[in-house]
């Protein structure tokens, strides 16, 4: 079974070939500018069982619309040097990560005239992500008609959220009206580590209280509870929780009238502030990337040492928060490109946190991109990195729908 997985965003789209009969990668890439100047191609056919080394092929074009671009990626696919298939019959079915499903989904579905919709008229609640994702289902469609196409939803994991932890503080009315309740993201990364953390563990998924921490650009914590979401940080947008990259997390709401009125801001200009001027980039005023920031600090910047010092106190927070409404920790899970790859992070979260059982081992903590289980021996929660596949998982969840 072929599966190829899609992520369409509103100028590239990412994509992956799995063979699912063993779960192994085909082929990845990704296009980029999609209706910019100096659109570009990037393809890697694996090596492996059938083709023995791997291959990289790059091409820059003018790549008007998602519909050019999906049709170079089938190109690149069947072309007989560095393709991964000989033709585009030969992928079973095309999975698509879509980013809101609302209410209305709580699984991945099979894409039908209804499901589009459905996706389009979520275009409210996620105005960048939805309508991307959706030119890229469309574009599948006419290019391969009758190709089978799965939609796995960004929120879906969160479903099981209960209403105490979903609902905010305002007239209920505006959840009537409006839908605005937390719906979380991120969910098809908490889902993986978790279920990869429960195999490390070699326990059972259903008797496991974990907290995962997907820290990258955006960051979301998550308190899974039997393989289930029961709280994240992210609400009705991704931009509550934790402070991130460029985004601000949770902060006090009278701040958003206050600076409007005091700087006469349109929404817009407010939601540009927030989402793309804020977090640790808006603390420091140097950057979005912890690498910069580590390098700043460590050359005496005090304002570097400010936003990471922000950024570790909101996480820890979450932690703590999270332990309490699930009663007890098995697993804390580090993933994403900080979670991953920073051990000096790492290190600071969990830092003091040993009365909650938390303990890393330095040693074993010393590690990048690799599952490893960082807990010093005498922890009683395990501490694990676990590299996040939100590709792999939405392949699995596309085969999920068919069956
Ligand atoms: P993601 O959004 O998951 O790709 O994560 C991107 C973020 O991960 C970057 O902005 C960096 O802050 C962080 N990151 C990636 N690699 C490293 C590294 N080696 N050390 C520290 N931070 C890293």
């Amino acid at each position: 079974m072929k599966v190829l997985v899609i992520n369409s965003g509103s100028s590239s789209i990412k994509y992956r070939l799995f063979d699912m009969t063993d779960k192994t990668l085909m082929a990845r890439g990704i296009i980029e500018r999609i209706g910019i100047s100096g659109s570009k191609l990037t393809h890697y056919r694996e090596g492996g069982a059938e083709y023995r080394s791997g291959v990289e092929y790059r091409s820059e074009q003018e790549i008007s619309d998602h519909g050019a671009a999906i049709g170079l990626i089938f190109a690149a696919l069947t072309d007989a040097g560095h393709g991964a298939v000989k033709r585009a019959g030969e992928i079973d079915i095309i999975g698509h990560r879509v980013v809101h499903g609302g209410e209305i989904f709580s699984q991945p579905v099979l894409v039908d005239n209804i499901v589009k919709e459905n996706i389009r008229q979520l275009a409210g609640l996620a105005p960048l992500h939805n309508p991307a994702n959706l030119l890229g289902i469309e574009a599948c469609e006419r290019l391969i008609p009758g190709i089978r196409q799965v939609a796995v939803f960004d929120t879906a994991f969160h479903h099981t959220i209960p209403r105490r932890a979903y609902m905010y503080g305002i007239p209920y009315r505006y959840y009537e009206k409006y839908g605005i309740r937390k719906y979380g993201f991120h969910g098809t990364s908490h889902r993986y580590v978790s279920r990869r953390a429960a195999e490390m563990l070699g326990r059972p998924l259903k008797e496991l209280k974990m907290i995962s921490c997907h820290l990258g650009s955006g960051a979301s914590i998550t308190a899974v509870h039997g393989g289930c979401s029961v709280d994240t940080s992210m609400g009705f947008t991704p931009l509550e929780g934790v402070v991130m990259g460029t985004r601000s997390g949770d902060l006090d709401p009278a701040i958003v009238t206050f600076l409007m009125e005091k700087e006469n801001l349109s929404p817009e200009e407010i939601s540009g502030i927030l989402n793309h001027r804020s977090g640790v980039f808006g603390l420091s005023g140097i950057s979005s990337d912890f690498r910069d920031l580590d390098k700043a600090a460590a050359d005496g910047n005090d304002m570097a040492r400010l936003a990471m010092e922000v950024f570790v106190y909101r996480v820890r927070k979450y932690i703590g928060a999270y332990a309490a409404q699930l009663n007890g920790l098995d697993g804390l899970i580090f993933t994403a490109g900080l979670g991953e790859n920073s051990p000096g992070i790492r290190s600071e979260i969990c830092h003091g946190l040993d009365f909650l059982g938390i303990s890393i081992d330095p040693e074993k903590n010393a590690i990048r991109g690799r599952e490893t289980d960082i807990s010093a021996p005498d922890s009683r929660v395990r501490i694990l990195v676990i590299p996040t596949n939100e590709e792999l998982m939405i392949a699995d969840e596309t085969l999920r729908a068919l069956n």
